[in-house]
């Protein structure tokens, strides 16, 4: 575990979150279901169950204590690679999910119009029914492509060859065009592979950190977090590029408050200072690279002079920066970052960063980003899939993506609008996703909602777009449940599995329950021939020759790591068309886009306007966490940050509340003023996923604004399909 110590973790989270990690589990008084069922939080209960979490994406191995069949406490699982014995404050938190007294509870079935929010309960035979009468109605008018899924998280693996066995690759998550696309396209097109989940970089052996807009810390993936920790206790550089001054900007050797909007001219300027001063790895560009010559005729006149302009960053700081990061290759990794939808350039933008990690060398290099691999666990012998179904509806008329190697979840949605697209998609099913918050321009999603014949919601809590639903399936908990075993593509490769806690609370029911018995309904049951999930899994388990009991006591099972880097022995291979490195690219070149990043300033706010940034907090996950009280013990609802200037100009102080109205007039609902030097004066900033206004989430209902309902308009990556939403501005008013 090295040097790191959990206070430094803690530190690097922010003061808040700590809070809630030595708490982890502990709050009863919020539960409303018994007057204190919860013995003391310091005992170790009377079993321990090893399963992983489900907080967000990142799956860390978790450890739930229960006594007397209520979950105490949940640490992480100091065997798994990804928890390394800790979790992150959300992690810790994950019983306040569990017994969120706000969960539904039983199937609905909408009565009144669609949107009215008027259901009654049923039966889950009834609800089932219903579904599987409404999709084969959907199947039989306008066959099977007509049928979108939209999912979130591991769970929704049933519900994909529920789809894909129905006959629709309509199947998309939001996590792609909405958040991390623009970055996988952006390396494959340069190294031939993505970066992919968790991200392969190398932190706890990097000599120095660049940043660019990505606030790890805040944007809280543990192990990147207990990494980034190690490598600044060891004395790693820091460089954070953010026009914010995040939890790392306040831990950096050097933080840029640059201009949002800006980032790939910096790159550029980088890069030109890095060729023109000879600071490359001049040896591994020789081995593995080409397009050199055209990188530097590129970035020659891409000076920090010019980069200033556009920036606002001093050129000496440019050159100054530059020498930094060069100094410590190859051990020097520029983040690739996460949810990188922002201007419509993104690709290009994370093209900038992935030819700034070939120069220096950091790519399958120890501290840089590592060549990760995974155990070789075979697929259910499952029945091949009888139809041959249609390409996705994902690209309105006209529009094409060639470099998008996912469903666009924002193209479904605009395909589902009659008359956009070459078919016309008539029902959703939408697993563990808000899409009216995850979605950009509400007022597109909530037109293709009406368009809908059909629309069935599987979710734990009563999320807006369940509001929306005409049948609402309540899933239980991810720590009420067996999914699939997860085998991860990580620097140490791993198996781990996902094992039922507690039975699940009130009438909830596992996912891939729900997927089976409609499966089972719609003449699909030769895809559904396991007897539950832990069959289906351990099969898979034992088909690899591993040792089910023994998964099933430690919840992991760690492989053998071959070399991850270049100078452990590994052969570094590219799977680009050239087979090396493109700093060039021929592949962007011969679908009509440059090859070479090209910067175009962003539109400018208008005067008494401000660009809305929106990121996220150490203790949320998003919309997903935003009603569990015991982290919202730590952070109660988001505030606006507005810089000290402004609010001086404007009137306004600290904790004022104000809304935000942006350039459609789309309202924020109420917001606290933080009055901050820590952003610049041309943005303001918000933690995305709050201002909720379905009133089922009773804690959250109220509290906080709406980033989402402010994202009317987006700028559209043409090169993969992203959509850049950071290209809308807001004025202040108070309320
Ligand atoms: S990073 Fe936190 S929320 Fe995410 S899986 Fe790990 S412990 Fe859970």
């Amino acid at each position: 575990m090295g040097t790191f110590s959990r206070r430094q973790f803690l530190k690097i989270a922010g003061a808040g979150a700590a809070a809630a990690a030595v708490g982890s589990g502990l709050s009863t008084r919020w539960w409303g279901l018994d007057p204190d069922p919860i013995p003391d939080p310091g005992t170790e209960g009377d079993r321990v169950v090893p399963t992983f979490c489900e907080l967000c994406f990142w799956k860390c191995g978790v450890l739930a204590h229960v006594r007397d069949g209520v979950v105490t406490k949940l640490t992480g699982n100091p065997d798994h690679p990804l928890s390394r014995g800790r979790l992150c404050p959300r992690g810790a938190g994950g019983t306040g999910l569990l017994y969120d007294p706000d969960r539904l509870k039983r199937p609905l079935i909408r009565v009144e119009k669609r949107g009215e929010q008027q259901f009654r309960e049923a039966t889950w035979e009834e609800a089932l029914d219903f579904t599987a009468e409404k999709m084969l109605a959907v199947r039989r008018e306008h066959g099977p492509e007509a049928l979108a899924l939209f999912l979130h998280g591991f769970g929704g693996s049933w519900f994909k060859h529920l789809v894909k066995a129905y006959g629709s690759l309509n199947i998309s998550a939001p996590s792609y065009a909405q958040c991390r696309g623009p970055r996988e396209v952006g390396f494959y097109t340069t190294f031939g592979s993505i970066i992919g989940s968790p991200e392969r970089t190398d932190l706890e052996n990097s000599r120095c950190i660049t940043l660019i807009g990505s606030h790890l810390g805040e944007n809280m993936h543990n192990t990147q977090v207990q990494e980034l920790a190690d490598a600044l206790a060891r004395g790693a550089g820091l460089v954070v590029v953010d026009p914010r001054f995040s939890v790392a900007a306040s831990k950096a050797t050097h933080w840029l408050p640059i201009k949002p909007g800006s980032d790939i001219a910096l790159l550029l300027a980088w890069i030109h200072v890095i060729l023109k001063e000879g600071l490359y790895d001049a040896d591994y560009l020789a081995k593995h690279a080409v397009g050199l010559d055209e990188l530097k005729k590129h970035v020659s006149d891409k000076t920090p002079e010019w980069a200033w302009t556009h920036t606002t960053i001093p050129p000496e700081k440019i050159v100054e920066t530059a020498r930094f990061i060069a100094g410590a290759r190859p051990a020097s990794v520029i983040h690739p970052g996460r949810r990188v939808t922002w201007y419509g350039d993104d690709t290009q933008r994370a093209r900038a960063m992935a030819i700034l990690n070939a120069l220096l060398g950091s790519w399958g290099r120890k501290g840089g980003i590592c060549i990760p691999s995974s155990m070789d666990i075979p697929e259910y012998p499952y029945t091949a899939y009888a139809h041959k179904p249609k390409a996705p509806a994902d690209m309105p008329k006209g529009s094409s993506y060639p470099m998008a190697d996912e469903v666009l979840s924002s193209g479904v949605c605009d395909a589902t609008i009659p008359g956009t697209s070459e078919y016309d998609i008539r029902a959703w099913l939408v697993y563990g996703t808000n899409l009216v918050k995850s979605l950009p321009s509400p007022a597109r999603v909530q037109e293709a909602i009406q368009a809908l014949d059909f629309l069935a919601v599987v979710d734990v809590l009563p999320v807006e777009i369940a509001g929306w639903a005409d049948v609402v399936l309540p899933e239980c908990t991810y720590l009420e449940r067996c999914d699939d075993v997860y085998a991860a593509t990580y620097k140490v490769p791993f198996l781990a599995v996902r094992q039922p806690v507690v039975e699940p609370m009130f009438d909830s029911k596992p996912g891939w329950w729900i997927a089976q018995e409609i499966g089972r309904r719609i003449g699909l049951s030769d895809y559904f021939p396991w007897k539950d999930s832990t069959e289906y899994a351990m099969h898979r388990v034992h088909a690899a020759g591993y040792d089910c009991d023994d998964l099933r006591r430690t919840g992991v099972i760690v492989g053998k790591a071959p070399p991850a880097f270049e100078e452990d022995g590994l052969e570094l291979t590219f799977g680009t068309p050239s087979g090396k490195i493109e700093l060039y690219s021929g592949q962007l070149r011969d679908a009509g886009f440059d090859p070479l990043p090209v910067y175009t300033p962003p539109e400018e706010p208008p005067p008494g306007m401000f660009r809305m940034l929106f990121g996220r907090a150490p203790s949320h996950s998003f919309g997903r966490t935003i009603n569990n009280r015991l982290l919202c013990e730590v952070f109660a609802e988001n505030e606006v940050w507005v810089n000290d200037r402004i609010c001086a100009e404007q009137g306004l102080t600290d904790g004022d509340r104000i809304m935000l109205v942006n350039q459609d007039d789309a309202r924020s609902g109420p917001v606290r003023v933080k009055a901050t030097r820590r952003i610049r004066p041309d943005c303001v900033y918000l933690v995305h996923g709050w201002g909720t206004k379905e009133k089922g989430l009773t804690h959250a209902y109220g509290k906080g604004a709406s980033d989402s309902d402010l994202v009317t308009r987006f700028k559209t990556d043409p090169i993969m399909g992203g959509t850049g939403m950071n290209v809308n501005f807001v004025r202040l008013e108070r309320v």
